[in-house]
């Protein structure tokens, strides 16, 4: 079935109505580049650069990171490419690097707190970034946002480098766009807030699902209580998606709900304007989304805002699904 789902691979990822809703890939190593076009993805939703920490015995510098990140953008040019800035900590811990001892680092010094109170660390990365984007296909995003104040603080930051890098005589695009993940409850609540300091959002489902129903996503005692089709995922996506809208941004889904086929109707009918999943998925969502009615999404959408239960709004996406199977 993979084959015969590859033959999608130069195929748009485009409803039977025309509505077009692009794939993109995550990636966590480079390695993974090739598989990204191979699979019928164009370019990076989410490149998950803490991963150029944790296999090394120390800490890349500006150099390394630069060229890895001038890789990325030239295998994909001129696809987008989102770079995420380090989401170090809870169960991301790199070599060569003291971290905090905490007693519940999942909700500790992690990711943008982590890069804040580690300047010179992350400004390492801000100018490998910043170096990278000569390319215009490079973004950035910060991951684990919960207070506005963390996505100005890194923007400052970001404007001392790209200073820096003027008076040094170093190219860089003045222009690129910087989003934000929205993986946390309390930035989801303050989308509006959040979106005048920033191009674009992206939903981080497996952690909004983890720290919305206070569930560790990777513990099976309470597996059973962690759910995307919750009301309450459902109405924080919605607003999400709504929020970024009116403010004229735009939202990528790039946690796991993007890579599961039953959900994907759902969520291209709340209104998520890109997809980015592993490679490997690619063809099965762009399947689905070459099989649906953009219409019917919409309304399988409309339907699900007023349910009342998970089970409720799960037999509505496998009906969907059934139906256009
Ligand atoms: C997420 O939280 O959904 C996400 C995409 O980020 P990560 O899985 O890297 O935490
Ligand atoms: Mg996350």
């Amino acid at each position: 079935i993979l084959l015969e789902l590859d033959r999608l691979r130069d195929k748009p990822p485009e409803t039977k109505d025309g509505y077009l809703v692009p794939i993109t890939a995550n990636i966590e190593l480079l390695e993974e580049l090739d598989a990204v076009g191979a699979r019928g993805a164009k370019g990076i939703g989410l490149f998950r650069t803490e991963f150029l920490f944790l296999g090394a015995g120390s800490l890349p510098d500006e150099d390394a990171q630069a060229e890895a990140y001038i890789r990325a953008a030239e295998s994909q040019y001129p696809s987008p490419v989102v770079i995420r800035t380090l989401d170090l900590g809870a169960d991301k811990l790199p070599a060569g690097f003291e971290m905090p001892d905490e007693l519940n680092p999942f909700l500790g010094d992690r990711a943008i707190r982590l890069c804040l109170s580690h300047p010179d660390l992350f400004k390492t990365q801000l100018r490998a970034i910043l170096r990278a984007s000569v390319h215009d296909n490079v973004k950035m995003m910060y991951p684990m946002v919960s207070c506005v104040q963390e996505v100005m603080d890194a923007n400052t930051l970001l404007r001392q480098c790209m200073m820096e890098l003027s008076q040094e005589g170093v190219a860089f695009n003045q222009d690129m766009q910087i989003g934000t993940m929205i993986e946390v409850p309390s930035a989801a609540l303050i989308a509006d807030i959040i979106a005048p300091h920033v191009s674009f959002f992206s939903i981080g489902t497996n952690d909004l699902i983890q720290y919305t129903m206070a569930v560790d996503r990777g513990n099976e005692n309470v597996a059973h209580l962690y759910k995307p089709t919750h009301m309450a995922i459902i109405r924080l996506i919605d607003h999400i998606v709504k929020v970024s809208h009116k403010h004229g941004l735009w939202t990528c889904v790039c946690g796991q709900m993007a890579a599961n086929p039953q959900l994907v109707p759902l969520l291209i009918g709340l209104g998520v304007d890109e997809l980015s999943m592993s490679p490997s998925q690619a063809p099965l969502i762009k399947d689905v989304i070459r099989k649906l009615y953009y219409s019917a999404a919409v309304e399988l959408a409309q339907k699900a805002l007023v349910s009342s239960s998970a089970e409720r709004v799960d037999q509505l996406c496998h009906d969907m699904i059934a139906q256009i199977a």
